[in-house]
């Protein structure tokens, strides 16, 4: 009987089989499937999870990337349960871990975790367990066993029980969960993550599984040399390690980027409102970028009747515990959070994921976002943005253009389909063919925001006047000891004239002598152009740090030589330089009655870009 042959052999012969781990050919498939079925409820596999379980049941190393939601624990979760030996999971957060353990032992399958907050009584307990099934004790063997990465880097008595159950071939394999903190490369590095290449080292042996749901290649180049991984197999080789990747497109999520005041009130009350109008029900996780707003936008979905809660690195263990709990019983609705909140976390019918401000990367935005929808049922993406913020973020990361880029691109693209973008992203960054995505891979989805917009909003404009004047002017202002920020060149650019400070006298620059006149756009435009220019080299940016904030201050470019050394006559109307702007928003106050000018220099309104630069998050710099 093939299924008591299965059992027999789990570990066995079958790789001089066969390579074509997606099937249910191996010795051990049907006994998988009944675990799968009626042990763990599922119907059927979905993406690569067969071909992933037999890999991991055939003692590979593999590095996995799927999407959020797509089903990664099932991966070994389900070879765990199949082998007969303890499969060791690093998993970053308590929380995360607490979890996996509560649906475990839901589902009836022996898990149990090692934290720093688990007693002496019941790491005694876990231990006795490990022992008897090193001693063949066991009629129940612990399928899996939960640690945080310090239990590696700072146990040394962990680090030998490990060893000794390697010793005993009690030791499946050992599975590191949200992969790429390992690599500082990513947008998640965590150091203790760093101390995972002691386990390649400690238990030669034991395959290492690596899970993630983003993965530029040199994140992957990176977590196989951490880890101390085979190199990865080619031609179909017995030995090296596995690459899984699945398709990153879900249809349900539908993406979309909604302008954002510059006042913080009004930004917050269109959160508010948006929630109010869209969701008034449901369960949604709005990221934010400071503690104090986490705070702050709690107070005010609170006050508009909706249960919410708020979540930053600063709650206490216990708070942070409780949090979550009620959020799972559905006691809360919404939670404003920094991006401490969230990662792994199982809640399946998350309708939205708001970002109030951008991510400071595209991966972490995918990550964040596709928290969202995770039942496969609609769920809305939002991103509130505003120029302001790049600025902002600039100077909170000082530098890694080369991670904000793609994410400033992505909320400055009122054109190409958000599905699209992704897929140009991620299989640029990825490696990531595209056939994975089917075939329809390079079709727009046909419901995000871009897609939704009528032709007319999707044309481009020639602002390559505009361009070039406000190239002129950063070139002139920066060879001046000057230091302006975006806003302020805005300023000069459309008045002539800025007050650097409140309260201070104006600066002012001779337009009409640097670059023909003042630049006429929309003050909204124009910082929309500005960070236009910076992306594409046109701009640079300069940091000054005080002792509370950095400020990021505006500079001709790389790219500024382009257009400065054109003559006006050759830049006006040669529709060099196209960009579609965002159309200004309606709430603008158009000026009533006899065009009486206001002469604002700097408005209270406008400092106010300034009041959420007092913080810097830690988390958010991460
Ligand atoms: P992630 O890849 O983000 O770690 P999870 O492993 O947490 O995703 O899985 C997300 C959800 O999908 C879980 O609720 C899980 O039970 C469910 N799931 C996993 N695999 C399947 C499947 N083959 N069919 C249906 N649901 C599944
Ligand atoms: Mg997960």
């Amino acid at each position: 009987n093939r299924d008591i042959e299965a059992q027999q052999q789990v570990k066995g012969d079958f790789s001089a089989a066969t390579l074509n781990y997606d099937s249910e050919e191996c010795p051990w498939s049907r006994s998988m499937r009944t675990a799968m079925r009626e042990t763990f409820k599922i119907k059927d596999y979905r993406l690569c999870q067969r071909a992933v379980c037999n890999a991991n049941l055939d003692g590979r190393d593999i590095v996995c990337v799927m999407p959020t939601g797509g089903g990664k624990s099932l991966t070994y979760q389900l070879p765990a349960f199949c082998g007969t030996g303890v499969t060791v999971v690093i998993s970053p957060l308590i929380s995360l871990i607490s979890d996996q353990i509560m649906h475990l032992n839901e589902l009836n399958v022996l898990a149990a975790k090692m934290t720093g907050s688990t007693s002496a009584s019941e790491i005694k307990q876990i231990k006795t367990r490990l022992t008897n099934l090193i001693e063949n004790n066991v009629d129940r063997h612990l399928a899996l066993l939960y640690v945080t990465p310090e239990k590696i880097s700072k146990s040394k008595d962990f680090r030998s029980l490990l060893q000794r159950l390697a010793d005993n071939r009690k030791l499946d394999r050992i599975v590191v969960d949200e992969a790429h903190c390992v690599s500082q490369m990513g947008h998640d590095f965590r150091p203790d993550y760093r101390e995972l290449h002691l386990l390649r080292k400690l238990c030669p042996s034991v395959p290492i599984m690596a899970l993630t749901a983003t993965c530029p290649p040199k994140v992957r180049d990176d977590l196989v040399k951490v880890l101390g991984l085979k190199p990865f197999c080619k031609d179909n080789e017995l030995d090296g390690t596995l690459y899984f990747t699945a398709p990153l497109y879900r249809p349900n999520l539908h993406y979309s980027v909604l302008p954002k005041s510059p006042q913080s009130k009004k930004a917050t009350d269109t959160v508010v409102n948006w929630i109010l109008k869209h969701h008034r029900y449901d369960c949604g996780i709005v990221y934010c970028t400071s503690r104090k707003q986490t705070e702050e936008l709690a107070r005010d979905l609170q006050a508009a009747g909706i249960r919410t809660g708020f979540y930053h690195a600063d709650k206490k263990d216990g708070e942070k515990e409780h949090l979550h709990e009620q959020w799972h019983r559905g006691e809360i609705q919404v939670v404003c959070a920094t991006i401490a909140f969230g990662m792994g976390i199982d809640k399946r019918d998350v309708r939205f994921v708001i970002h109030h401000s951008i991510s400071k990367s595209l991966d972490g935005y995918y990550q964040e976002s596709g928290r969202a929808g995770r039942d496969g049922k609609d769920a809305d993406c939002v991103i509130f943005y505003r120029p302001q913020d790049a600025w902002t973020l600039a100077g909170m990361l000082m530098g890694g253009e080369e991670k904000m880029f793609p994410m400033l691109n992505f909320v400055q693209d009122v054109v190409e389909c958000r599905k699209l973008q992704f897929a140009h992203y991620f299989s640029h960054s990825a490696e990531l063919a595209l056939s994975a995505w089917g075939d329809d891979a390079m079709d727009p989805c046909g419901h995000c925001d871009n897609c939704m917009r009528n032709d007319s909003e999707k044309e481009g404009r020639d602002v390559s006047l505009e361009a070039w004047q406000l190239v002129k002017l950063m070139k002139k202002v920066c060879v001046s000891k000057s230091r302006y920020t975006a806003q302020q060149i805005s300023d000069l650019a459309r008045k002539g004239k800025v007050a650097p400070k409140k309260n201070a006298p104006a600066e002012t620059v001779d337009m009409d002598r640097v670059c023909g006149g003042l630049v006429k756009m929309d003050a909204e435009q124009l910082e929309f152009l500005l960070v236009w220019m910076w992306t594409k080299g046109y701009a640079s940016v300069k940091y000054q740090q005080t002792a509370y904030t950095t400020t990021a201050y505006i500079c001709a470019g790389p790219m500024a030589f382009q257009l400065s050394e054109l003559r006006k006559e050759e830049v006006s109307g040669s529709g060099r330089t196209m960009v579609t702007l965002p159309k200004p928003s309606k709430e603008k106050k158009t000026p009533k009655g006899k065009g009486k000018s206001k002469e604002i220099v700097v408005s209270d309104d406008e400092d106010d870009m300034f009041e959420d630069d007092d913080e810097v998050e830690a988390e958010y710099l991460n």
